[in-house]
C-alpha cells in the first residue's frame, strides 16, 4: 500500500511564525540550526507543540492528501519529528494531541529523529516536507518528495494536485 507522509511543523504547523512572534524577528539560522539563545526561548515553552497554529493553507493541503486516501485507497499519515537533543519531553504527546485536534483522521508516525524519516519510506511513497534534507533522503529511498518552500504552502499546493492527478489517471 503506497503511504502519503505529511510532516507537520512547516507543513500543517507553523512553527517558524508562532517563533517569531515568541522571539520578536525571524529566525535567526546557520544551516538551519537554531541561534541557541532563541532555541531555550522557545525551549521554555515545553507545550510549544500542543500550540502551534495552523499553516496557511494545511486545510486545503490535508484535504488533497485525503483525496489521496479516499480515492486511491493509500495511506494518510503524518510524519514528525522529536528535537535532536530530545529537549521536549512532552512532543510526543503533544504532537498527537494537536493532530488529534485539527486533523483527528490522521494518526501520528515519528521518525522519532528527522534523520530516521527516511527509514519509512517505501518506493513510490510521497513525503511533503519543508527540509531539503529529509526531502533528498525520501528520494534517494525511491520515495516522491515534495518541498515547501519558504514556509509557504503555495507551490506544494500546486505540486500535490498535480501529482493527484497522475494518481488519477494511473488508477483509470
Ligand atoms: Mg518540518
Amino acid at each position: 500500500m503506497t503511504t502519503f507522509y505529511l510532516d507537520m511543523d512547516g507543513v500543517v504547523a507553523d512553527f517558524d511564525r508562532a517563533a517569531e512572534l515568541l522571539i520578536g524577528r525571524p529566525r535567526n539560522t546557520t544551516d538551519g540550526r537554531w541561534d541557541p539563545a532563541d532555541w531555550q526561548r522557545i525551549r521554555n515553552n515545553q507545550h510549544w507543540f500542543r500550540n502551534l497554529p495552523k499553516m496557511q493553507g494545511s486545510d486545503q493541503l490535508v484535504d488533497l492528501a485525503r483525496q489521496f486516501r479516499d480515492q486511491h485507497a493509500w495511506r494518510l499519515l503524518f510524519l514528525t519529528a522529536i528535537p535532536r537533543d530530545n529537549d521536549f519531553p512532552w512532543a510526543f504527546w503533544d504532537k498527537i494531541l494537536w493532530a488529534q485536534e485539527h486533523y483527528p483522521d490522521i494518526p501520528v508516525h515519528f521518525g522519532p529523529y528527522s534523520e530516521d524519516k527516511q527509514t519509512h519510506c517505501q518506493p513510490g511513497d510521497l513525503l511533503v516536507d519543508d527540509r531539503r534534507d529529509n526531502c533528498q533522503q525520501w528520494h534517494d529511498q525511491g520515495g516522491i518528495a515534495v518541498k515547501v518552500n519558504d514556509n509557504s504552502l503555495d507551490e506544494a499546493l500546486v505540486k500535490v494536485r498535480a501529482l493527484l492527478s497522475t494518481a488519477r489517471s494511473a488508477s483509470g
